[in-house]
């Protein structure tokens, strides 16, 4: 830390990514990328766009935001479209918590919510799953705080069903709650059927996990429109220009491409099952995912060591030094070679302890 880093930040500890190692060629299933390239629409709007580089990108991502509000049955002033849906995130801390609404999630979600509570000064509230990693919804029914729930939940995978979501919703009418929905697309129920009725729901979604865009850094907040101005509010005043113009022509390629969409998050849903039944018969225990990843532990085997065996067979995989969950790993769900190349690193290292 420089002696000129500002004393508000100075405490704080920043989000730590998955690793993206450069020397080594890794099967990387640490942090949830599609294992499939993008739409080749993506890629070809996206080369169209370079040739107008000089120009700055549409601050309203007209075309984008048409085609979303047409494919969810929305209006545009529905819908904000933002650098990643990390961004989006980041503006719901900023925009909606302070001292007087206090944030609160699970104590096992995604690691970023502490981090941008800590960033924007936000007190915020860490409820426990239950024992099996399931969310106890009357825990979060009549909290009266700005409420933070990741459907399916990361690193677990489990989801709740959208009848839990609406109850937490319904039940918090003065609050706003965020439903981040980064891994939808691979088996849960969206929340954006009750943007209409619900004037303090929020949800987020990304392009970076089913649409195969994690570089392209692209996300999405989807609520009523007074919220989506108060968003704007927040992205007028830090970075007008979040959404580059490579970015949104492969956005809008990856949306008019909805066969290759659809067809890769069946691949991912089958795979799943595929790897989750890989994993079982090699005795490790997994929770229910409803993500492109697998939340898994083996009763004769430390997390982290089975993280570092892995990796020294040239497999990586994702482990968190959270007390709760040190057994676990999450494994993304990558293509069939990928995944058998970890079984049988996997049983590889079994062999050495059992
Ligand atoms: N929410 C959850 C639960 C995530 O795991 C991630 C990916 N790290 C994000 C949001 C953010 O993804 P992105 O910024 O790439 O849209």
């Amino acid at each position: 830390m420089s002696r000129f880093f500002s004393d508000k930040y100075s405490r704080l500890t920043p989000y730590t990514p998955g690793e993206q190692p450069k020397t080594r060629k890794f099967v990387k299933l640490n942090t949830n990328e599609s294992p499939f390239g993008p739409s080749p629409l993506a890629a070809e709007y996206a080369a169209k766009a370079a040739e107008s580089l000089q120009l700055y990108s549409d601050i309203e991502c007209t075309a984008l935001t048409g085609r979303l509000a047409e494919m969810y049955g929305l209006e545009r002033e529905n819908i904000l479209f933002t650098n990643g849906s990390d961004e989006a995130l980041n503006f719901a801390f900023m925009a909606f918590c302070d001292e007087d609404h206090p944030a609160v999630f699970p104590d096992i979600t995604y690691g970023f919510y502490p981090v941008f509570a800590a960033l924007n000064n936000v007190p915020f509230e860490e409820i426990p799953l239950n024992g099996d990693f399931t969310v106890n919804v009357d825990d979060y029914c009549g909290i009266g705080k700005t409420i933070f729930l990741a459907n399916p939940n990361a690193p677990t995978g489990i989801a709740l069903p959208l009848s839990d979501i609406e109850r937490i919703i319904a039940s918090n009418p003065d609050s706003i709650v965020v439903v981040d929905e980064a891994y939808v697309d691979f088996g849960a129920e969206s929340a954006v059927s009750l943007i209409g009725r619900y004037d303090n729901l929020l949800v987020t979604q990304t392009f970076s996990k089913s649409r195969s865009l994690a570089g392209g850094r692209l996300g999405m907040a989807i609520a009523c429109p007074a919220l989506i101005r108060d968003l704007n509010t927040i992205k007028f005043s830090t970075n007008p220009y979040n959404v580059n113009s490579l970015t949104q022509a492969a956005g809008l390629g990856a949306l008019e491409d909805d066969a290759y969409f659809r067809e890769n998050c069946a691949r991912i849903i089958e795979n799943r099952a595929y790897l989750t039944d890989g994993l079982q018969k090699l005795g490790f225990v997994t929770t229910e995912s409803s993500a492109n990843f697998v939340f898994a532990m083996h009763p004769k085997l430390d997390g982290e060591q089975f993280y570092l065996q892995l990796k020294e067979r040239g497999v990586l995989i994702r482990h968190f030094t959270l007390d709760r969950i040190r057994g676990f790993n999450r494994i993304t769900v990558g293509t069939r070679s990928q995944l058998d190349t970890l079984l049988d690193a996997a049983k590889d290292i079994l062999g050495g302890i059992v």
